[in-house]
């Protein structure tokens, strides 16, 4: 029998942890990831720190080039794949190049969205999501002193407007809900984010928008938000979110919603047809709805999990559960599960301790946890995720004394 040939599509770490996991059970198969972008792989998650100065080109690499060699791992980077075509078996490159597959992999992560106000297509309003989005953030906002501007209170634009502000540059940071990474944070959270951005020396503008960038010949002099205020800015940085890459399976038998969707072993609907990482979209047993997740560590995982499906090795895969850990400008924040879940069925309970910078909420379904929100402290974050996960029977009190203890408690929402 011939060697297994396995495509990839995405040098990220979902791509590179199932290059990896095939290896250790194939010796013989043939491993190749594509990838558009120009460099090897490398820490997406270390872009603010690199924008910063913290991280240095040597440490911004995933793996050594000869780790690649050794491993018989075939990167072919500066590619894009442009379709896939289930029924024959390829994949199309974008210069019309067929690769074959035996079972193909599509990893290919997700975009940044961008704005659309007027003067939106200056070339110094920019997203950052490859190592060379962030070589020209440090270009760009090392050339003058002028101020920057980022766009979006999420993780990224937290991130981001940290890196910028501690290369010295004055950074205002808009957002246009009432607080900041608003799907997940309540208002006693992003209160005490704020706290750590504003020591930062980062000024936050709540509920207010871009509306126009205003500049010429290549360069920015202002930015009007839709309240009217107007900033200096030489930079805007956008980051208001992500959209799974799966434009290029358009057209093809691949099903796809947000992202791609897929089953407990990481197929698609298509035979042979794997998928993994912030692209894929699978079940998530808490919520009982498809998500995407897009995070580091989930994407590792469904990698390693994805690479043994596709070794014929893999072992059940209990679906994916929100899970982030982050630490912005300096204040750790974890979600797990269903932190927002508020309504019939659920009981919240939050503790405070606002000399330490604490918060805690903790969510209750059919005495199960389904969720939590720590900010601050996080200690006890890996026995909540394992109680969420494997649906272990609790109760308040148990819940209290585990993770509340020496906490001002809130009043108890039902
Ligand atoms: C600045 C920044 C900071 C972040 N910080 C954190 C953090 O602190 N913690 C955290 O959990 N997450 C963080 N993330 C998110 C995290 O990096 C992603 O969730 C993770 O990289 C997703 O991995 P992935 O393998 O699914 O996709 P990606 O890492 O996006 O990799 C997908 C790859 O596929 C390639 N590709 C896409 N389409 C094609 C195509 N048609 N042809 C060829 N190649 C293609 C892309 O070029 C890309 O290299 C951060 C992201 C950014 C941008």
């Amino acid at each position: 029998m011939s060697a297994k040939r396995y495509i990839i599509v995405g040098a990220g770490p979902a791509g590179v942890h199932a290059a990896i996991a095939i290896r250790n059970r194939d010796g013989a198969g043939e491993i190749v990831v594509i990838d558009r972008d120009h460099d090897p792989p490398y820490y997406r998650t270390e872009l603010d720190t690199y924008v910063s100065g913290s991280t240095s080109d040597a440490e911004m690499s995933l793996y050594p080039e000869e780790f690649y060699r050794a491993q018989r791992i075939r990167l072919r980077l500066r590619t894009a794949v442009a379709k896939v075509h289930p029924p024959g078996r390829t994949v199309e490159l974008a210069d019309g190049e067929q690769v074959a597959y035996d079972a193909l992999l599509l990893a290919p992560g997700s975009s940044p969205l961008t704005i659309s106000c007027p003067g939106a297509s200056n070339p110094r309003v920019m997203t950052v999501r490859t190592w060379e989005d962030a070589r020209k953030l440090i270009r760009l906002v090392t050339e003058t002193d002028r101020p920057v501007v980022v766009v979006g209170g999420g993780v990224l634009g937290l991130i981001l407007a940290d890196g910028i502000r501690q290369r010295g540059r004055p950074v205002t940071l808009l957002e246009r809900e009432p607080r900041l990474w608003a799907p997940v944070l309540d208002e006693t959270a992003s209160q005490l984010v704020q706290q750590g951005v504003r020591q930062r020396g980062i000024d936050v503008l709540l509920q207010e928008e871009i509306a126009e960038v205003v500049g010429a010949d290549g360069r920015i002099q202002r930015v009007a938000t839709s309240a009217g205020r107007t900033l200096e800015a030489s930079t805007v940085v956008v980051a208001i979110g992500v959209r799974p890459d799966v434009a290029f399976l358009d057209g093809s038998t691949v099903r796809t919603d947000r992202g791609i969707l897929i089953d407990h072993e990481f197929r698609t609907n298509v035979p042979d047809v794997f998928a993994a990482g912030d692209a894929a979209q699978g079940y998530d047993p808490i919520s009982e709805r498809f998500l995407v997740v897009t995070n580091w560590n989930n994407a590792v995982e469904q990698g390693k999990l994805a690479g043994a499906f596709m070794a014929g090795d893999g072992s059940p895969y209990r679906g994916v559960i929100l899970s982030n850990s982050e630490t912005l400008c300096g204040v750790h924040v974890t979600v797990l599960g269903l932190a927002q879940a508020t309504g019939e069925g659920f009981v919240t309970l939050k503790g405070h301790d606002r000399g330490k910078g604490t918060y805690r909420k903790l969510t209750l379904r059919d005495d199960k946890l389904v969720g939590a929100l720590l900010v601050g402290n996080t200690s006890g974050e890996g026995m909540m995720k394992k109680m969420i996960l494997e649906r272990k029977p609790t109760s308040i009190a148990e819940v209290k004394s585990k993770f509340l203890t020496g906490l001002v408690l809130e009043e108890m929402d039902t």
